[in-house]
């Protein structure tokens, strides 16, 4: 038996789905624990191209059920609409949706774009989603639950409390505030929306406890990056809730978990989206960023790319207790001439970084040696060029635990197994 937990170990988008699509193969349930439907990540198999949001990227295994965690906040429209799209493509889904994570509604949506308008330049770069108004709204005892949707005597009741105090203070703050929708409406539609899934909540650790009893491997995916963990990142340019891999477990339906491996998915190159500052950040950016495609996959921001940040990336594995490392895209850094890495900071604190202090830092370099060859087909790590194996070897050394797989393009196979 194995549980196994894929993670980000910089600021999301790494390439989480690609190595969890490529794990399912062998696992039995694959898991979300955090986030909702602003994640964005992309699967590319013999099923087709996909960007998922709220599926676990193992939902294509042959044996794996898709489980989204109660740590999860559950946007019901988009989730049968990608439902629909993952069953088109003619994939069978076992899903199974956890009676204790929280919905999010068309209303939290609102409360959160709202809000980005009103803070101008200060919005945190939210993907608009409303995930912060749900986790706030589950932290203040307000939200609603999945489980919930199967009660709707309860449901109507809830949404009612919830109403009668977050309408007031809607009203009050954003003049441009307009709601016309009661509880019974809001309870009819979920329950209209939610029709082709609702025969999936249950409780989900029963489900995934009897699978461990089995022997069988889990599989549990995180969405974003260590840099976004809601208390170990750089807050407040965060997300809501925890992406580090001790939540897993709290967050999937089995609080007791020990796993046995800790996939920390990073690239070979740094890249950030949303609000904050990347050190190791390239003098000219558009050329390389349209090489490497560094557009977000929910929201199609441009990234911020940079040299490989060892620092940021080395505290991303501690925060995430990584036993290993998917090195991703490493097929992006062919014919970069000026190839170096990001091995020191200098400026007020450097030894000691708080992020998000950053904007006084400044990057030391260690200069690499570049390859031109395409490695997009190599499969076993001796086939890469010298400079290439290189490259990984000293991330590993920098890093202090090993690179076990090398992703060399997007699609599933194209991938170095050590
Ligand atoms: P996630 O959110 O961590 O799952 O990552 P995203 O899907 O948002 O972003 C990763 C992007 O890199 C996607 O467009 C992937 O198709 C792509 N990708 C992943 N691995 C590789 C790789 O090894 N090489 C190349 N060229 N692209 C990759
Ligand atoms: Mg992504």
């Amino acid at each position: 038996m194995s549980s196994v937990i894929v993670v980000g170990a910089n600021w999301g988008d790494e390439g989480k789905g690609r190595i969890v699509d490529y794990l399912a193969d062998q696992a039995s349930a694959s898991i979300r624990f955090q986030g909702g439907n602003n994640a964005g990540h992309t699967v590319i198999n013999d099923y087709g191209s996909f960007k998922l949001h709220q599926l676990p990227s193992g939902v294509f295994g042959p044996s794996c059920s898709a489980v989204l965690g109660p740590g999860m906040v559950i946007s019901p429209a988009s989730l049968s609409q990608e439902i629909s799209l993952v069953k088109e493509a003619g994939v069978e889904v076992d899903l199974r949706i956890s009676d204790r994570a929280t919905l999010c509604l068309p209303l939290h949506a609102l409360e959160d774009t709202l809000e980005e308008q009103r803070l101008g330049e200060k919005a945190y770069g939210s993907t608009r989603q409303g995930i912060a108004p749900a986790y706030g709204d589950r932290v203040m005892k307000k939200g609603i639950l999945v489980g919930w949707l199967k009660q709707p005597d309860v449901l109507l009741e809830r949404i009612q409390f919830m109403l009668d105090w977050k309408l007031p203070q809607l009203r009050a703050l954003y003049p441009e505030f307009e709601f016309n929708q009661t509880a019974e409406e809001i309870t009819s539609w979920l329950i209209e929306v939610s029709k082709s899934w609702a025969d999936s909540i249950c409780n989900v650790s029963q489900h995934l406890k009897a699978l461990q009893v089995q022997g069988k491997t889990l599989l549990f995916e995180a969405q974003l990056g260590a840099g976004r963990d809601l208390v170990y990142g750089e807050y407040p340019w965060t997300t809501s809730s925890n992406v580090v891999s001790m939540y897993a477990g709290i967050g999937s339906g089995l609080p007791a978990l020990r796993p046995d491996r800790i996939v920390a998915v990073a690239k070979a190159f740094s890249s950030s989206v949303g609000t904050g500052t990347l050190i190791s950040a390239m003098a000219e950016q558009d050329s390389f960023r349209e090489l490497s495609g560094e557009y977000g996959a929910t929201t199609g921001r441009p990234r911020d790319v940079g040299y490989f940040d060892a620092i940021a990336t080395k505290n991303g594995i501690e925060l995430q207790a990584a036993t290993e490392i998917a090195l991703t895209k490493l097929d992006c850094l062919t014919g970069l001439e000026d190839l170096k890495i990001c091995v020191g900071y200098e400026g007020e604190h450097s030894e000691n970084p708080i992020w998000p202090q950053t904007a006084a830092l400044s990057p030391v370099y260690e200069k690499m040696a570049s390859w031109d060859e395409d490695i997009t087909g190599c499969r076993k790590f001796e086939e890469l060029p010298e400079a290439t194996q290189n490259y990984i070897t000293r991330i590993e050394e920098l890093m202090g635990i090993p690179v076990s797989m090398i992703s060399v393009g997007p699609e599933r196979e194209q991938i170095i197994i050590r």
